[in-house]
């Protein structure tokens, strides 16, 4: 999809004039974010494949955010899935690789990126990084234009090529906003639960404790005290991105 240059700067106009009919997602995320903060998860493989076949985490962040169970895997819409060690770390590979992680499906997820790409290339700010180190998305501003998707070297953002409605059993949860047809959406570390100080869901719904969540600047923090004591691994180091998700291995 090509982006219409006079539609995009209408929009760009719009925006900057201030003529949002409510308050953008960024500007609440702006009054919610926590000063000095950033945020971080540290995912622990192999208590992971405890569970074989587990998909707790991953039912429970769909169920809460509306994400749509689509089985075209070209129209799959995901906030956090399983993906083949070789696959997430494809510049970990050699020959002294762990046997236990290698073939086995991890968790993954927005790695939330310090120096995140989707956020450079976006057309109108509709995603944006907070202070806290949260890639936002503020669905209202989303054009489609898919750039983020582009510039994402992880796959972390879907886009509804569909009406994710259409693809929902059932009545969505109200307590998440639903998106629509040509829009850009993925995981916001559950920033709307941050706000009431709980856990992220994928966090709470573990029964093996293998997604911990917390506070890197905090030296205090269970985050920083796995970092610490194990050797931890983030995806694709290479690029620069400094995902904001750890793999203790
Ligand atoms: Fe952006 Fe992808 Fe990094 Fe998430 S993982 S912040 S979508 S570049």
């Amino acid at each position: 999809m090509t982006i219409d240059r006079r539609q995009f700067l209408g929009l760009a106009g719009l925006s900057a004039l201030g003529f949002a009919t409510k308050p953008s997602l960024e500007t609440i995320g702006r009054q919610l974010r926590a000063p000095g903060r950033r945020w971080a998860m540290v995912v622990d493989p192999k208590k992971c494949l405890e569970l074989d076949g587990c998909t707790r985490c991953i039912a429970a962040c769909h169920a809460a955010h509306n994400v749509p169970p689509i089985a075209e895997p070209r129209h799959e819409v995901k906030w956090i899935w399983k993906e083949r060690f070789e696959r997430a770390f494809p510049s970990d590979q050699n020959a002294h690789t762990d046997d236990a992680l290698k073939s086995k499906l991890l968790p993954v997820l927005c790695n939330h990126c310090e120096n995140p790409p989707c956020v450079r290339v976006c057309p109108t700010r509709a995603t944006w990084k907070r202070d806290d180190g949260i890639v936002m998305m503020d669905y209202h501003r989303c054009i489609g234009c898919r750039y983020c998707m582009g510039a994402c070297p992880y796959g972390s953002r879907s886009f509804n090529w569909d009406d994710p409605l259409r693809h929902m059993g059932g009545v969505p949860s109200s307590d998440y906003p639903t998106r629509t047809k040509g829009v850009v959406e993925k995981c916001t570390f559950c920033e709307e639960r941050l706000a009431k100080r709980q856990r992220p869901l994928c966090v709470e719904a573990c029964p093996e404790g293998a997604l911990v969540f917390g506070d890197l600047a905090d030296s205090t923090s269970q985050v920083r005290e796995l970092l610490r004591a194990r050797h931890s691994i983030r995806r694709k180091p290479e690029l620069g991105t400094q995902p904001a998700v750890y793999y203790v291995i």
